[in-house]
């Protein structure tokens, strides 16, 4: 009776064991036919674009995307410094001088699948580039998990933008939002979408109003996840924060396996609608750079802030 009992259990074992490892087998997202949508022409005015590197976590491409294998791959904690005329912004703030402290706000068994290493400090970085904290006029979030919003507490005062779903998230999103809910909820200012669609998503929010920054909302990873176009910069980017972590999170489309989006995606069925439209809008721009905000391999092909020149980008003269 005891052997049949061990025998069953094995097999349950060894069957949930074949369910585990076939969730992290490669499941490339359907495509439709039809073409994404072709971006809107550039905008005649000039922005700079630069990477400041707070900081990264060591992880593998098997918990990035299905079909991904145990290759090491180097997840950066990046930050986007925009230079315009009317301003510096940021998008993500990175790690910050109390990574270890922020890091016990992380839910256990993402840390213990993580391990974390700093950078030089965000601050220092731009006191080096010369971009005085007190300058800049905006630090903006893909979203509000706990390693986009790490060096907000050392920039005390400079206005934070989320939308309205994402400061709720803060407010309400429980474990995955501790770190940005202990800023203090004052310390997220809102924007709202009220520009038409653009890149096929639904409305839009043009920072600057002239086209050189234009963000759309994307939500899936958190509710309120956005993605920033920039445009008028050395090339057009778009800034996708994690709604995949690695590029073939767009280039095959492929979601995370199903261990990382329970620990990280916040509504899964909305974040595969989300890769596919980033897919078929690739392929209808080929020269647009897709960037995942911690895909080293592509961040790296970036501007460094530390080679940004010391003057803003002149504005156009009128036509
Ligand atoms: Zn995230
Ligand atoms: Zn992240």
């Amino acid at each position: 009776m005891a052997r049949k009992l061990a025998a069953v259990s094995l097999t349950a074992l060894l069957i949930a064991g074949a369910a585990f490892a076939w969730t992290f087998t490669a499941a490339p997202l359907p495509v439709p036919q039809e073409p994404g949508p072709v971006l809107p022409p550039a905008p005649a005015q000039r922005v700079q674009l630069a990477v400041a590197e707070t900081g990264s976590m060591e992880s593998n491409a098997l918990f990035a995307y299905r079909g991904g294998n145990l290759e090491k791959r180097l997840f950066g904690m990046d930050v986007f410094v925009i230079r315009h005329p009317q301003g510096t912004i940021l998008f993500e703030a990175g790690f910050g001088s109390h990574l270890s402290e922020h890091f016990k706000t992380v839910p256990r068994l993402m840390r213990s699948v993580s391990k974390v290493h700093p950078a030089q400090l965000l601050t220092e970085q731009l006191a080096a580039a010369n971009i005085a904290p007190a300058s800049l006029k905006g630090i903006f979030l893909t979203h509000s998990h706990w390693d986009h919003v790490g060096a907000l507490p050392d920039l005390p005062g400079v206005p934070v933008y989320v939308n309205q779903a994402e400061r709720d998230f803060i407010e309400q999103g429980g474990e995955a939002t501790t770190l940005a809910r202990s800023f203090g909820i004052d310390r997220f200012q809102t924007y709202a979408f009220e520009g038409p669609a653009y890149a096929g998503f639904p409305a839009s929010h043009d920072v600057f109003g002239d086209g050189s920054v234009v963000l759309v909302p994307a939500g899936g990873h958190t509710p309120g996840a956005v993605i920033a176009f920039l445009r008028g910069a050395d090339r057009d980017y778009a800034l996708i924060g994690d709604l995949a972590w690695q590029k073939e999170g767009v280039d095959i489309p492929a979601e995370k396996p199903w261990m990382s989006r329970n620990m990280v995606d916040h509504d899964p069925a909305a974040l595969r609608g989300v890769l596919v439209q980033l897919h078929q809008l690739q392929g209808a721009n080929p020269s647009l750079l897709i960037v995942p905000s911690h895909d080293r391999r592509v961040t790296s092909q970036l501007p460094r802030l530390a080679a940004l020149a010391p003057t803003p980008p002149a504005t156009p003269s009128a036509p």
